[in-house]
């Protein structure tokens, strides 16, 4: 893919999800992130115990603090927050907290279509553990795609088996690509979230991360700095000494190398890790989300370089259902 090709690369040098978003829907969409009331089984024992070392759901998922909130209200909430400062239009519906595909269909459908109900929802990305979704579950979520833009993201962090096991995964890379080949077989749209400087990865074993995602055929990636946070697991590793997160500098070239290796045409939806209230320990940088990413830009910018420069596997098949978009945008007003 040549710069000309896609403008967009030639402003960020990669391809952000507002630019996939935009060239998907006619009218502004944002996503509203939800807390669904899941847990993990990685945290009740079915899986394991402790959850993920770095894992506090409250200090990255907004809505996880406090009382539980009805979807219908957390949407509500959600869409007059977008509304008002960035204009969005339409809404994708993004079940964040925890696991959620862990319940049984019947669950699942009733939070789902809590979400649903909205005329203003156009879409549905549903945040999960590999090792929890049955066929049953990907068939069911299949389902939405007649009607409605639809993605699982999935929690990977690294292909190391070594690094899943220090950071208590409770799951190995295989249970990944398991998920993988099987939700392939669908068309709902997968996005994979990747952890860079996890404890004891060298550049090396990232970048080695970055050419397995490269060629798994998938629509999105999320990329994140290792940060540690209060009340964690990592939190008591790095008190120890055990543990180093990076510096502003070595990330964003770390990003930037990991985005040279992936395809175009993947979707970055986040290029940074994001903490909310009082729970980060490590690392204080000076430098907002939109400051980190611009720097990412201007680091590819110095080397002349773009999202897939160094990528030598062919792009994967975007699940495109534009002609839905289109037809439902004539239809904004009407329930689906
Ligand atoms: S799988 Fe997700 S919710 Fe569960 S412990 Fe790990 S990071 Fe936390």
């Amino acid at each position: 893919m040549s710069l000309r090709q896609k403008p967009y690369l030639l402003k960020y040098r990669f391809f952000p999800f507002s630019e996939y978003l935009k060239e998907h829907f006619p009218y502004k969409v944002h996503k509203i992130p939800l807390h669904a009331g899941f847990t993990c089984p990685n945290r009740d024992g079915r899986v394991g115990v402790g959850g993920c070392t770095y894992c506090i759901n409250e200090s990255f998922s907004p809505n996880v603090n406090g009382s539980y909130i009805p979807i219908k209200e957390q949407i509500e909430k959600g869409k007059a927050f977008h509304k008002k400062r960035y204009g969005a239009e339409k809404f994708i519906a993004y079940f964040q907290s925890f696991t959620n595909t862990y319940a049984d269909v019947k669950t699942l459908r009733s939070c789902y279509e809590e979400a649903l109900a909205d005329k203003d929802i156009v879409g549905i990305s549903i945040g999960t553990r590999p090792d929890c979704v049955t066929d049953d579950i990907l068939s069911f979520i299949n389902s939405y795609t007649k009607k409605y833009h639809v993605w699982v993201e999935y929690g990977l962090q690294s292909i190391h088996n070594d690094t899943l096991k220090h950071i208590n995964r409770g799951h190995d890379y295989k249970a990944f690509l398991d998920a993988i080949h099987r939700t392939k077989k669908t068309c709902v749209n997968i996005c994979v979230h990747v952890i860079l400087g996890l404890p004891g990865e060298t550049r090396e074993d990232m970048l080695q991360t970055a050419e397995a995602v490269a060629g798994l055929g998938i629509q999105g990636i999320k990329l994140h700095h290792l940060y540690v946070a209060k009340n964690t697991a990592l939190a008591e590793e790095y008190f120890r000494g055990k543990v180093q997160t990076l510096d502003i500098k070595t990330y964003v070239h770390l990003a930037a190398d990991f985005l040279e290796r992936i395809p175009a045409d993947i979707t970055v939806q986040r290029l940074v890790g994001d903490t909310h209230g009082n729970f980060l320990i490590s690392p204080i940088w000076k430098a907002s989300k939109a400051e980190i990413t611009a720097g990412i830009t201007s680091e590819l910018e110095r080397r002349g370089s773009y999202q897939g420069s160094q990528c030598n596997v062919s792009a994967p098949i975007m699940k495109d259902h534009s002609s839905l978009y289109s037809e439902k945008s004539k239809l904004q007003t009407v329930e689906i």
